[in-house]
C-alpha cells in the first residue's frame, strides 16, 4: 500500500477515536494499567496525529485537514467502482491497476482520498 495512504488511514482512525471521545463527554477510560481522563486521551491522540502528519507532503497535509474538518472522513473507500465520498463512478482505468492502493488517489469529483478495501 502507498505509504502516505497508510498514514492517512491511520490518522483518520485517530480522528475518529478523538471524535468519539469528544462526543462521549467526560467518561474516563481505563486502558490496561493506566487510567486516564478523556482529556488526556485526546491529548495523546493529538500528539500522535501531529507526529503522523510530519510524514505527509504539505499539500496532502492541507487536503487532509480541510477534509477531516468538514466531513467525517478524509479517506473514503471505493466499492464496486463507486467513490463513497460522492457516489460517483471512478474512471475504470484507476481501478484496473494491479493494486490501486499503491498510488494515492484523489477523487476528481469530491476531492476525498480514496482507498480500495481488499
Ligand atoms: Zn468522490
Amino acid at each position: 500500500m502507498h505509504e502516505q495512504l497508510e498514514t492517512l488511514l491511520e490518522m483518520q482512525d485517530l480522528h475518529m477515536q478523538r471524535r468519539a471521545l469528544e462526543e462521549g463527554g467526560v467518561r474516563d477510560l481505563e486502558t490496561g494499567l493506566f487510567e486516564m481522563s478523556a482529556e488526556q486521551a485526546i491529548d495523546a491522540l493529538d500528539a500522535k496525529i501531529t507526529e503522523l502528519e510530519l510524514r505527509l507532503g504539505k499539500s496532502i497535509q492541507e487536503r487532509f485537514r480541510s477534509l477531516i474538518g468538514t466531513h467525517r472522513r478524509a479517506v473514503v473507500p471505493v466499492l464496486a467502482g463507486v467513490c463513497y465520498g460522492c457516489f460517483v463512478a471512478v474512471p475504470t482505468s484507476w481501478a484496473a491497476d494491479a493494486d490501486p492502493n499503491d498510488r494515492l488517489n484523489v477523487c476528481q469529483s469530491c476531492g476525498h482520498f480514496q482507498y480500495y478495501p481488499t
